[in-house]
């Protein structure tokens, strides 16, 4: 490092664990460019001075995660219009002082499943199980991709309600209790969506709705990539179905903040084999 090396990183908490550093840095490394990359533990009530820390020390942008991605958007002069429709930022780009917030992981997501299910999305009929955070930037993107519809099952009805009629503007959506959607027979779907955190390590046998439900005609995602197939993922190639784990989002939203800090396109494959190489050993 030296006095022209650009800084970046994350603020989270907690963030002791995160893979950004990881796969940032071997992007900035491969590409030979005077970046660096680190992680911030930002306590709840730090956000604000923190933001303010990205301007006052020069940083060229940082992302942003769990639990600051809603609470940031207060402190930032600008937000891009994806991300105020997701209503969460992940990402701030410092351009000379003014610093702009967007939102890379609903395109993250959209870019990797198109990639790895080479399949257009117009017309699709989607079940997105779940309606926090990350189904937010999911299903806005999803929404914004032509797809016929996006069904919203949340273990609280009231959470599926209000994405949906959210997504309304888009897209026909409807909102349904996750116990009442019908488990006992194949879903009437193209693409089944896994956004909850059920069946993430260390809970790995969990499943978050019935085996019955899957069938060979079936794309199913899992937003999950530790581990990298799920109990969901297992039981759907038992069914014939295609899968897509979590780990592509995770490249590709990183990749899109690269992207805008850098102004370079990102070295995907790279990225990837950095991240893959650190979960199968961990
Ligand atoms: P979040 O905002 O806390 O939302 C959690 C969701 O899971 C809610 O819909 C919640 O339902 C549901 N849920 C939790 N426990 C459940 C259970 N036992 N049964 C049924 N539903 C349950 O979390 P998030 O930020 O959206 O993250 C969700 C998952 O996505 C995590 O596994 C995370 O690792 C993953 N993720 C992956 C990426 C990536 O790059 N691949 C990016 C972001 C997140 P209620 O509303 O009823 O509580």
């Amino acid at each position: 490092m030296d006095s022209k090396t650009l800084f970046t990183g994350v603020f989270g908490f907690p963030v002791g664990h995160s893979m950004s550093p990881l796969m940032h840095n071997t992007a900035f490394a491969a590409l030979e460019l005077n970046y660096t990359y680190g992680a911030f533990e930002v306590e709840k009530g730090a956000l604000k001075k923190a933001v303010e820390g990205i301007r006052a020390l020069g940083f060229r942008g940082v992302n942003v995660t769990i639990p600051h991605k809603v609470e940031v958007m207060d402190y930032l002069d600008e937000i891009d219009e994806e991300a105020r429709q997701i209503g969460a930022v992940n990402t701030i780009v410092n351009e000379n002082g003014t610093l702009i917030g967007y939102n890379t992981d609903g395109q993250g997501y959209v870019r990797s499943l198109t990639e790895e299910w080479n399949t257009p999305l117009k017309g699709k009929k989607v079940v997105i199980l779940g309606a926090g955070g990350a189904a937010r930037g999911v299903a806005v993107s999803l929404a914004k991709s032509g797809v016929a519809e996006i069904i919203v099952a949340n273990r609280s009805f009231d959470k599926a309600h209000e994405l949906a009629t959210h997504l309304s503007q888009w897209v026909g959506s409807r909102g349904v209790a996750l116990e009442h959607l019908d488990q006992t027979k194949p879903l009437d779907a193209d693409l089944l969506i896994n956004t909850t955190s059920v069946g993430m390590s260390p809970h790995v046998a969990h499943i978050p709705i019935s085996p019955a439900v899957l069938h060979d005609q079936l794309m199913v995602s899992d937003l999950i990539y530790n581990p990298l197939y799920t109990e969901l993922l297992t039981q759907a190639q038992q069914a014939g179905a295609r899968v897509h784990n979590g780990l592509g989002m995770f490249i590709h939203q990183g990749a899109l903040a690269f992207e805008r800090w850098t102004g370079q396109a990102a070295p995907v494959s790279l990225m990837k084999e950095a991240v893959l190489q650190f979960l199968q050993k961990s």
